[in-house]
């Protein structure tokens, strides 16, 4: 087994950190884009060998493509020419839906995509800062629809479970509404916030002097990288205005209860939203 990792980043080195480390492997091949990243990879022991040719693919059974999203199709272009025959080509972009629709048009049928994403990931991003640990007991989505192969599948999620992640597979578009809520939506209101304060004017400097474990706590994302917020709103742009439109109309439930002073209204928006979530969120 010998896998391919074009684009060596938080993502992408955590991978080939795993895979060693779970021996899972028996040869991982890193194609960054510099030359520095190869030794650096080197050195971190994330990859077996490096190389800046897109051709290297080549001898892999299975590529992980962990660029940027909005570079995931064209580097998936690049490769596929290059492809032995029955590989697997993968991707960990946190937007599903188009690339899995123009991923199933651009693979031939000698190979096989799988869109995955796993639900991992912190706010310090590139080499280094991936870790080996970074999958474990994390959700690693595959995507599934009419036109994935089921053993193709299976395949994958084995190897990438070696990783420590739990393996879910779901339809592209229902990947996408399901992260516009948890994930992307999450980045806007943290933004928002932090924006909020930073705009304040008079008295921001208290507000600053004042904030501890709830400020940092609900804007923690805010603090990711913003080149990659870029790509995940506007890969996932419908549904995440979807969401927004549905959190302002929430907003606008607790306005109102706040402004009319009805304390039982708030108790139980207050109430609905504490119990939501501590059955719910166990992370
Ligand atoms: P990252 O650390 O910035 O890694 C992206 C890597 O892609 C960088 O190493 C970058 O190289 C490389 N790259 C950029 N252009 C390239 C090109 N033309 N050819 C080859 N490599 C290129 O970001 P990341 O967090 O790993 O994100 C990568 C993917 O993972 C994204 O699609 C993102 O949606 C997904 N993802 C991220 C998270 C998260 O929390 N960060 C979680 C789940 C999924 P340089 O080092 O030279 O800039």
């Amino acid at each position: 087994m010998i896998i391919a990792i074009v684009g060596l980043g938080l993502i992408g080195g955590s991978i080939g950190l795993a895979l060693k480390k779970a021996k899972a492997v028996r040869k991982v091949i890193g194609i960054p884009r510099r030359e520095e990243t190869i030794k650096q990879a080197l050195e971190m022991n994330a990859i077996d060998e490096g190389s800046l040719d897109i051709k290297a693919a080549g001898q892999a059974d299975i590529v992980f493509l962990c660029t940027p999203i909005h570079l995931i199709i064209p580097k998936l272009k690049e490769v596929v020419p290059h492809l032995k025959k029955g590989a697997i080509v993968t991707d960990v972009a946190s937007s599903k839906y188009e690339i899995v629709k123009q991923a199933q048009r651009i693979v031939p049928k000698s190979v096989f995509f799988i869109g995955g994403h796993p639900m991992a990931g912190k706010e310090k991003v590139k080499l280094e800062h991936a870790q080996a640990d970074l999958f474990e007991n994390r959700v690693w989505i595959l995507t599934q629809d009419g036109k994935t192969s089921k053993s193709a599948l299976d395949y994958l999620g084995g190897i990438i479970s070696k990783t420590g992640a739990r393996i879910l597979n779901i339809d592209p578009k229902i990947h996408d509404h399901a992260v516009a809520a948890i994930s992307h939506l999450p980045l806007v209101v943290a933004a928002a916030l932090v924006n909020t304060v930073a705009h304040a004017g008079t008295g921001q400097k208290e507000m600053i002097e004042c904030a501890s474990s709830g400020f940092r706590d609900t804007t923690r994302v805010a603090s990711g990288d913003p080149e990659l917020g870029i790509d995940i709103f506007l890969s996932n742009q419908w549904q995440v205005l979807n969401e927004i439109n549905a959190f302002k109309g929430q907003l606008s439930v607790l306005e109102k209860a706040i402004k009319s002073g009805n304390k039982h209204q708030i108790l139980t928006l207050l109430k609905r939203a504490k119990d939501f979530r501590d059955s719910n969120v166990t992370l």
